[in-house]
């Protein structure tokens, strides 16, 4: 058991090893993932894990009325969510400098191989993501919450592309909720902290003595199974806009966009896709050097694609953060469902070689 130990063992490539490709051959993810081979350690680790203190902090009664309603958080709570994201903001800039040079063949320019990037978390309740010239990249946890959300629904439903877990999925249905959703991952959450966790040598006895697999260790698997589909569609978004942003500053963009005015929305439109691009590939680039091994599957790629985080940010987190297209005067964002096909477009190029 070593998840709490935070050691990287990306080169195994197992299905909790999938996070976010970047996250785990940074060995980063192995500090906030769900791991464990007995009942006791799985249940320990998942009752550790960021996802189930995530339902603690975003659902502490239960199923909210308003699901857009964000829970008064705790200072505690607060700062946790802050260091994950330091967390993958630091695998952004650690990809971003080793792989600087072909980012820079690609965007045929100079992307800068350092530039330092810190956090700062705002409780305010707002969809705010932005990153500033001097290198602060502030966040709400409005867009935090919105992350949890996006996990528990593409996690728990069968997201058709990309997202598409060997494992059966809780939902397959269109008429599902999201507070059925909700609902139903914190009864997983209940069931783990009812099940009692037992050593391997425990397990085993109690295997022996059970036949119809409702033991311990059974239910614990399963648990595992479904927080681990959660985790894979927690992480990979949040690194995505992590990355979109400090793209910006890696691009050169801080400045042209502080000078901006009304007619500049065809240059502001372009820097925008030209940060989703550089989110995408700095994560490609980086896994294709770590874990070549990856590309080399026709199976993984949905997995690797789903690793990258695009598909979930634009289908759920964009409007779930409460981002609108309504941009400064007459220059609007460019269109979510627009920006994910781009995405999907290229993904689909660089995989067929
Ligand atoms: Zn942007």
């Amino acid at each position: 058991m070593k998840g709490r130990e935070c050691v990287n063992d990306a080169g195994a490539l197992r299905v909790t090893a999938m996070i976010g490709l970047l996250a785990s051959t940074l060995g980063l993810a192995a500090c906030i993932t769900v791991e464990g081979q007995s009942s006791g350690e799985m249940k320990k680790a998942m009752q550790d894990s960021f996802i189930f203190r995530s339902a603690d902090m975003f659902y502490p009664d239960g199923v909210p009325d308003d699901l857009d309603a964000l829970p008064e958080l705790k200072r505690k709570q607060v700062k946790q969510i802050q260091e994950v994201l330091e967390i993958f903001l630091a695998g952004v800039q650690k990809a971003n400098t080793e792989q600087h040079e072909d980012l820079s063949q690609l965007f045929q320019r100079d992307v800068k191989e350092n530039f330092d990037a810190w956090l700062v978390l705002l409780n305010e309740g707002q969809p705010i993501s932005q990153i500033d010239p001097s290198g602060e990249i502030t966040i709400d946890v409005k867009i935090a919450q919105a992350f949890y959300r996006t996990a528990l629904i593409a996690g728990l439903t069968d997201s058709s592309v990309g997202g598409g877990n060997f494992m059966s999925r809780r939902f397959a249905g269109d008429d599902t909720t999201e507070a059925d959703i909700i609902r139903e991952f914190l009864e997983i959450k209940e069931t783990v902290d009812n099940t009692r966790g037992q050593t391997m040598i425990g397990d085993v006895f109690e295997g022996l003595s059970d036949d119809d697999m409702d033991g311990s260790w059974f239910t614990m698997t399963d648990m595992a199974s479904d927080s681990t589909a959660v985790e894979e569609h927690y992480f990979p978004p949040m690194t995505f806009l992590l990355a979109h942003e400090y793209g910006h500053a890696v691009l050169g963009h801080l400045d042209a966009m502080r000078g901006m005015d009304d007619d500049d929305c065809e240059e502001f439109h372009n820097m925008e896709s030209e940060a989703d691009l550089y989110a995408m590939l700095v994560q490609i680039l980086h896994i294709r050097k770590n874990n070549p091994g990856a590309f080399a599957f026709p199976l993984w790629s949905a997995k690797i694609e789903n690793s990258l985080g695009y598909q979930d940010f634009f289908k759920y987190t964009f409007n779930l953060s409460g981002f609108t297209t309504e941009g400064v005067a007459a220059c609007s964002h460019p269109d979510p469902e627009e920006r994910r096909q781009n995405l999907e477009d290229l993904y689909r190029e660089i995989m067929s070689g």
